[in-house]
């Protein structure tokens, strides 16, 4: 195959259905070259993403439960046997209860605080060292963000944190992997109806507040966040490592909206 992924081989987690980001990024890496490795969360979800994985030319599709103590390291080391190396990584991750993404964050449990933190966070360090271990020819690790880890947004709550928390990650980890020529980066995505996404209680709200708002006046595709997982996976973005690249039509950057912004 040809074409910039072309030779590259990596790993993509979080692929539930095909409105998945992960899924618009694999579309991006596969349509480029790369062969994928693809992992789900359990049966539940297997059913959904193994045609996907299949259409995307990947014959190792394996389970991942990352909440799971020994599911990530059997996951690795099946990668490890049946490929010996890694390019990449992607990891779209995240999890918190729906029931404390409505109302104040201060009625965070300490049990789905330390579980959304785990799961949303702390996965993306673990698929790390083991994604590491194989990348013996240098290799991009990428995970996903929100706007809500540095700005209050509506009922994001816990989500905001771990978030924070994420992002602090991905720059400790480019510290740690940059001596081995390993880049690690997280996309930062405007909303996106995604199950994930629609878990969080103003979803809606967010997703119309942020398409009227934002500069270019619309909300993200998959195709746009996919064209940017191709750039951070690639050798185009081979000086680029600990960064948070917002895709979000431009909202970060509007500190006022017009009141009227189909005025303008
Ligand atoms: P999604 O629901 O399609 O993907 C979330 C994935 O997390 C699913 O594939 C699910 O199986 C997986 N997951 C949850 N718990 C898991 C576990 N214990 N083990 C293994 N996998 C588990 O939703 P998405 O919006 O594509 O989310 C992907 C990433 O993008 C998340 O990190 C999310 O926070 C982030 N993000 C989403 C938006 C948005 O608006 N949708 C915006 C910015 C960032």
């Amino acid at each position: 195959r040809f074409g910039l992924m072309a030779g590259k081989r990596g790993v993509v987690m979080g692929i539930a259905n095909d409105h998945s980001i992960a899924y618009g990024i694999a579309a991006a890496l596969r349509a480029h070259g790369a062969e994928l490795a693809v992992t789900y969360q359990g049966t539940a979800f297997e059913r959904r993403v193994r045609p996907l994985a299949e259409a995307l030319g990947s014959n190792l599709i394996l389970p991942c439960d990352v909440a799971e103590p020994d599911s990530m390291a059997e996951a690795f080391a099946e990668i490890g046997r049946k490929w010996g190396r890694l390019d990449f990584l992607v990891h779209a991750i995240a999890f918190s209860d729906k029931g404390e993404l409505k109302g104040p964050y201060i009625e965070t449990s300490r049990a789905n605080f330390l579980r959304t933190l785990d799961i949303s966070c702390y996965s993306f360090t673990d698929a790390a060292r083991h994604a590491a271990g194989l990348m013996d020819q240098g290799g991009s690790m990428l995970t996903l963000t929100y706007a809500g880890s540095y700005r209050v947004m509506p009922r994001y709550n816990v989500m905001g944190v771990a978030k924070a928390a994420l992002e602090a990650s991905v720059r400790y980890l480019a510290a740690d992997l940059g001596p081995r020529a390993i880049r690690v980066n997280a996309i930062s995505a405007g909303p996106m109806r995604t199950l994930a996404g629609s878990a969080v209680g103003a979803a809606r709200y967010v997703y119309r507040y942020s398409r009227d708002h934002a500069p270019l006046r619309r909300n993200v595709q998959l195709a746009d966040v996919g064209g940017a997982g191709l750039y951070f996976l690639s050798d185009l973005s081979g000086g680029v490592t600990g960064e948070v690249h917002h895709v979000d039509s431009g909202f970060n950057i509007v500190g006022m909206p017009e009141s009227d912004p189909a005025a303008v």
